[in-house]
């Protein structure tokens, strides 16, 4: 991993610094204005756990659009792109967690309105994360 983004900033290793790299970070920003924190974040980790870190799909997409950048590709609408597949990929993340029986609630819903079997570690964690409803 030679760089890093969280929210509209991003750093980049010294030694690893290249063009490529800093679109690479680009498509992060794009996928964290995209989401906001708290479902980017939820969506990232899920997307590691799942498929490892340069296979996981917010990832991936960065690696892809990097070598077509590198390889001086065409890209028109990269924008809209990465957008559109960081509310897909949201989409298949909060699903998941549906389906896991994990109710994604928004800051400040009381405890008594989570469903499932979350532990106690568990429900402390979601409690501090909003996520979307796949329904809206
Ligand atoms: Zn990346």
């Amino acid at each position: 991993m030679a760089g890093i983004t969280f929210g509209d900033m991003y750093f980049v290793h010294p030694t690893h610094s290249s063009e490529g790299i800093h679109f690479h970070e680009l498509v992060h920003v794009v996928q964290w204005s995209t989401l906001g924190v708290n479902e980017f974040l939820l969506t990232y980790a899920l997307g590691i756990a799942q498929h490892g870190y340069e296979q996981s799909p917010l990832e991936a997409i960065a690696f892809d659009l990097q070598g077509r950048f590198e390889q001086h590709a065409a890209l028109d609408g990269v924008v809209d792109r990465v957008a559109r597949h960081a509310v897909a990929t949201r989409d298949v993340a909060s699903a998941v967690f549906r389906l896991h029986g994990l109710k994604i609630v928004q800051p400040g819903t009381s405890v008594t309105e989570l469903t499932g079997n979350m532990g106690n570690t568990q429900l402390s964690f979601y409690q501090r994360f909003s996520f979307i409803n796949p329904s809206q």
